[in-house]
């Protein structure tokens, strides 16, 4: 029996998707084989990262001037790869830390390039993400890197600052596909497929032409020129997570494209605060303002709580509730896969767990 799945990432997928996917296993519709036995050089293959692009395309209005990519090494290998490609001699980079990935994302920033802080809220336990007036940014930098959701904290940015036209680049892994972006702001996204797109394994790149530049002496796999000169085929790549990506793309396009999946985060997310807020019992980590819709983290009285909340959730038919280890407590991630009716029960859940034990 499948159950509720809160999972963090790899997390929940869109259950049509996976029945399509048990459908096609054995052999793709008039294709003689499975997906995982296809040449990447082949036609059908070709076919298929045509429609994981043009899928991400038609759903994000991803501009004519800028390139998909479908790389390997998460989101975490972006991190090395932006300044290693962006950044070179005078030319630095902006930082806006607010939680546990922006903070990973600048350490290893800094290894590669100039790169400075611009803001943080780490004094504040990355409960919020800094206000426009605490920006100091640099009105020449190369780029200001921030993450539009940090996963771990729960806090993500209600609006995308402004950064005087300095070319933003976004770690969408945990909300990209949750809502509709004005591209003209960014440089480059980046997400590991595993939270809102598919399956582990394949990161999407989503990087403005003119930022594409063979680079000397980088390594020929780290270079972003290369993979965009073979449309991401320049070695084998994740041909299976991008199989999935395109039929995701697909369902997604059907259930109304990102405005309604932008209106159902807000629900599902709204039902869970709503619950929070009325109660004395549960405590919502972040601040209300910097609160996510994908990511909902809470504490309870105390840590004895907190264990007994997580393994009666097992029971009840919950999955993926305990917090991440650097920030405790419960977390509940309600990715675009996860359906309104399990945060309903959970929410059932939550209120009988209260009165039982409140
Ligand atoms: C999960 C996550 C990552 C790490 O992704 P990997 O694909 O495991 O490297 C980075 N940034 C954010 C915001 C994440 O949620």
């Amino acid at each position: 029996m499948r159950i509720h799945n809160f999972n963090a990432g790899p997390a929940a997928l869109p259950l049509p998707v996976l029945e399509q996917v048990q459908r096609e296993l054995l052999e793709l519709p008039r294709g003689g084989m499975s997906v995982m036995e296809l040449s990447h050089r082949s036609k059908e293959f070709e076919a298929i990262r045509d429609r994981a692009e043009n899928g991400l395309r038609k759903l994000m209005g991803i501009p004519d001037d800028y390139t998909v990519l479908f790389l390997q090494g998460g989101a975490s290998l972006q991190f090395s790869m932006i300044p290693m490609n962006l950044l070179g001699d005078g030319i630095s980079a902006d930082y806006i830390v607010h939680g546990s990935w922006g903070q990973k994302a600048f350490k290893e920033a800094q290894k590669e390039g100039n790169s400075r802080i611009a803001a943080t809220t780490k004094e504040f336990d990355f409960k919020r993400v800094p206000h426009q007036s605490e920006l100091d940014l640099d009105p020449n930098a190369k780029y200001v890197h921030l993450t539009t959701n940090e996963t771990i904290e729960g806090v993500q940015w209600a609006e995308i600052p402004d950064t005087n036209g300095v070319p933003i680049v976004a770690d969408m892994s945990s909300d990209i596909l949750s809502y509709p972006l004005d591209f003209s702001k960014f440089g480059l996204i980046y997400a590991g497929a595993q939270k809102n797109i598919g399956p582990s394994g394949v990161t999407v790149v989503i990087i403005k032409n003119d930022w594409i530049e063979k680079k000397s002496g980088l390594a020929t796999m780290l270079d972003y020129s290369t993979h965009a000169k073979d449309q991401s085929l320049f070695n084998t790549p994740n041909t299976f997570g991008i199989y999935m990506i395109a039929l995701v793309c697909e369902y997604l396009e059907k259930l109304g494209g990102l405005d309604s999946l932008q209106l159902r985060a807000q629900q599902k997310s709204s039902m869970l605060y709503a619950l929070i807020d009325s109660s004395s019992f549960y405590h919502g980590f972040a601040e209300t303002e910097s609160r996510s819709k994908m990511n909902v983290t809470f504490r309870l009285p105390n840590e004895e709580l907190e264990t007994k909340f997580v393994v009666e959730a097992v029971l009840a038919g919950f999955a993926g509730l305990k917090g991440h280890r650097s920030v405790g407590g419960i977390r509940a991630s309600i990715y675009n896969a996860v359906e309104t009716e399990s945060v309903r029960e959970l929410v059932s859940f939550m209120r009988e767990f209260e009165r039982l034990n409140g």
